[in-house]
C-alpha cells in the first residue's frame, strides 16, 4: 500500500467554507488508486518537517486567525520554502494562499506578514466590499477549465516567476483587475476558490495527486494520465 504523508497546515485554525473537503476529495481519488493518506495537523508551535511530507494543504480563514498564524509561520518559513522549492505539492486556499506570499493588508489596513515563499502580495483596495460569487477560470497551459466560488477581501498581485492558476472567464479572481486567479509555482497550487475547490474540478485533483506522488512514487504518479 502506498502512503502519502500529508500536512494539514493550521487545520484547526484555517478551516472556513469546508476547505478541508479538498483533502477528502484527494483521499477519495487516492483510494481508487490504492493510495492511503496519513494526515497530521501541524499548527501553532509545531515544527514542519520538510523531508516528511508529500503534500501540504492549507485552507482559508478570517483575518483574526491569519494575524495569529502570521507570527507562528515565520518559524516554519525555511522548511516550508524548502518544500516548495523542491517542487513538492502544496494546495493553498485564500487566507493560506495569502500567507505564502510577502504580506496581506487586512480589512483594517493592518499588515499581516507572509513568508514570501511565493512572489505575490495582497492589498485591500476594496471599500466595504468583498469579492463574492461564482467563478470560472481557464488554465491555458493545461487547457483545463476550473469552476468555483470566491469570497475574499484581499486583492492579490502576482510578481515575476509566478503564473496564475487560471485566467478569469467569470468572476473577480485575484484582484478584479488583471484577469488572473490564483497562483501556480512549481508544485504549489493556490486559489481563492472555496466550496471546496477540488469538489468540482477532478482534473485539478488528479494533477495535485500526481505532484504529491512524484518525488517518492514516480511510477505511481505516471499512472495518472493528465
Ligand atoms: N481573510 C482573507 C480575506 O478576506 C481571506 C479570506 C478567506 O480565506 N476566505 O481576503
Amino acid at each position: 500500500m502506498i502512503t502519502l504523508n500529508v500536512c494539514h497546515l493550521y487545520g484547526n485554525l484555517l478551516n472556513t467554507y469546508g476547505d478541508n473537503g479538498n483533502l477528502l476529495i484527494l483521499e477519495y481519488y487516492g483510494k481508487k488508486m490504492g493510495i492511503q493518506f496519513k494526515t497530521d495537523i501541524i499548527s501553532l508551535d509545531d515544527a514542519f518537517d520538510a523531508d516528511k511530507y508529500d503534500l501540504v494543504f492549507v485552507g482559508g480563514g478570517q483575518d483574526y486567525e491569519q494575524m495569529i498564524i502570521s507570527k507562528d509561520i515565520q518559524q516554519k518559513k525555511v522548511a516550508l520554502t524548502q518544500h516548495i522549492e523542491a517542487g513538492k505539492a502544496v494546495l493553498a486556499i485564500c487566507g493560506g494562499y495569502q500567507l505564502l506570499g510577502h504580506y496581506y493588508l487586512d480589512a483594517t489596513g493592518e499588515r499581516i506578514e507572509g513568508i514570501g515563499a511565493l512572489n505575490h502580495y495582497t492589498l485591500n483596495q476594496q471599500e466595504d466590499n468583498r469579492y463574492i460569487g461564482n467563478t470560472i477560470i481557464k488554465n491555458e497551459t493545461f487547457n483545463e477549465t476550473y469552476q468555483g466560488f470566491e469570497n475574499h477581501g484581499g486583492c492579490t498581485f502576482l510578481g515575476d516567476g509566478v503564473l496564475p492558476l487560471g485566467k478569469v472567464v467569470q468572476g473577480f479572481g485575484n484582484n478584479g483587475q488583471d484577469q488572473t486567479e490564483g497562483a501556480l509555482y512549481k508544485g504549489t497550487y493556490c486559489s481563492y476558490f472555496h466550496g471546496p475547490l477540488l469538489a468540482k474540478n477532478e482534473q485539478l485533483a488528479y494533477r495535485i495527486l500526481a505532484t504529491a506522488l512524484q518525488a517518492r512514487y514516480p511510477e505511481k504518479a505516471a499512472e495518472i494520465k493528465l
